[in-house]
């Protein structure tokens, strides 16, 4: 079996039954048991970009990323778990990236990953995808490349020359190879910043014009980057972008759904773009500072943090509270220490909760703890959204040529 062969039981799952994606769906266990859901691994500090925006630059290639065989203690003590989330650096950077990918597939029934990277290493990063997907015959893979403007505009901002060239040719590539395989899924996560901010709505167009991308995310700028500049937008010019690219949001659901009909369709519909506009608004409020989510967060209870060294953390905003070496590299007694239990207390839930942050990753978590979120405001967030949605709207004539002449 190849890479673009996905097996029968996958393809078949994907097609007829998942809007999930691999994951767990909302629905699969409306009211969730508290337990250990994500984790977070800092696969490498070695990275090959410079990006202004980066909350991780301090720790970048600091040669201290913990041996595979550390690696392998932690995924052999660890719970099981839904999703594996990985992080660095560049994670295609990691030699054993595949090989570290499939000891949580084979000790922690992870089937469905986040693997983000910048799609400068082109065939490194299409090989290591197609192993991946061979050696992990359940998997999904949400694949997630970083665009952050067009032409010269995205190089400014990660600081290196040609890296849109080279994106773009990387996902090209990505998408002849695997189009029809359902296992892979080709996402794309811009950070908003000034830089590229009046290009951020044709960067999502063309990506769909040029059927390159799943599902966009816009995020805000996170933690304390190298170059504050990138975090200088009025809360007013986010929402602003958020009702621009509200038409492009829908689009992609009509992509994403497409095999889908009839009321299937609908909820399908409802709780992505719903789900988009939930987190979104939930970023938004806690752009300028702390704002309560209306839901708990159920960082360190139900997600855990592991640095490139080893440090471990509730999530990626709050400062580590211990190193997995002190514990023998055994997740569980981490998870489970007097350490981490402190830092649950720190963090509080429901009215007494003190910690709020813009970190999508935590908020489209913490959604599938609360029942509330589920049944009630991610219905009502897609309510709101068709305000700004448009029967008629197509994608306008953006300049692809002049894009795709930078592009050479
Ligand atoms: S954001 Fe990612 S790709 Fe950019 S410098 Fe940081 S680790 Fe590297
Ligand atoms: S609100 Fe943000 S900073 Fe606070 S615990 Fe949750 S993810 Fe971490």
């Amino acid at each position: 079996m190849t890479a673009s062969q996905p097996s029968l039981k996958s393809a078949h799952s994907i097609q007829k039954d998942d809007m999930h994606r691999g994951e767990p769906g909302f629905f699969h266990k409306l009211v969730r048991m508290k337990k250990l859901e994500g984790v977070f691994l800092f696969i490498t500090s070695r990275c090959n970009s410079k990006c202004r925006t980066c909350f991780y630059h301090d720790k970048l290639n600091s040669n201290d990323d913990m041996t595979f065989d550390e690696i392998r203690r932690i995924s052999e003590s660890s719970p099981n778990f839904d999703k594996l989330w990985l992080s660095g650096g560049e994670p295609f950077l990691r030699k054993e990236l595949v090989e570290i990918i499939k000891l949580f597939y084979d000790n922690n029934g992870v089937r469905v990953i986040n693997l983000p990277t910048n799609g400068l290493l082109g065939e490194t990063i299409v090989s290591r995808v197609s192993r991946l997907l061979d050696h992990c015959p359940d998997l999904f893979v949400h694949l997630n490349f970083s665009l952050d403007g067009l032409g010269k505009t995205h190089d400014k901002v990660r600081g290196i020359p040609g890296n849109f060239t080279k994106t773009i040719t990387t996902m090209m590539s990505i998408k002849n190879k695997f189009k029809n395989n359902p296992r892979l899924l080709q996402n794309v996560a811009t950070v908003i910043t000034p830089d590229g901010y009046d290009e951020l709505f044709d960067v999502g167009a063309y990506l769909l014009k040029k059927d390159l991308v799943a599902a966009h995310f816009y995020e805000i700028v996170r933690g304390n980057p190298r170059d504050p500049q990138t975090k200088t937008l009025t809360p007013g010019q986010i929402k602003a972008l958020r009702v621009k690219v509200q038409p492009l949001i829908e689009k992609q659901a009509d992509n994403l759904f497409k095999e889908f009909s009839g009321l299937k369709k609908k909820i399908a519909k409802l709780f992505f773009m719903g789900f988009i506009k939930f987190v979104n608004e939930i970023q938004d409020a806690n752009y300028s500072g702390p704002s309560d989510w209306g839901m708990n967060c159920t960082a360190g209870k139900t997600t855990f943090v592991i640095d490139h060294n080893g440090d471990f953390r509730s999530c990626e905003m709050r400062p580590p509270i211990g190193n997995l070496r002190d514990y023998g590299f055994n997740l569980s007694k981490a998870l489970y220490s007097d350490a981490m239990k402190r830092e649950i207390h720190e963090i509080g839930g429901g009215a007494g909760a003190n910690c709020w942050c813009t970190h999508g990753c935590w908020v489209m978590s913490s959604i599938k703890f609360s029942p509330r979120a589920i049944l009630l405001r991610i219905p009502a967030a897609y309510r709101r959204s068709r305000k700004y949605c448009d029967p008629h709207f197509e994608l306008p004539d953006i300049d692809i040529a002049q894009i795709e002449r930078y592009r050479k």
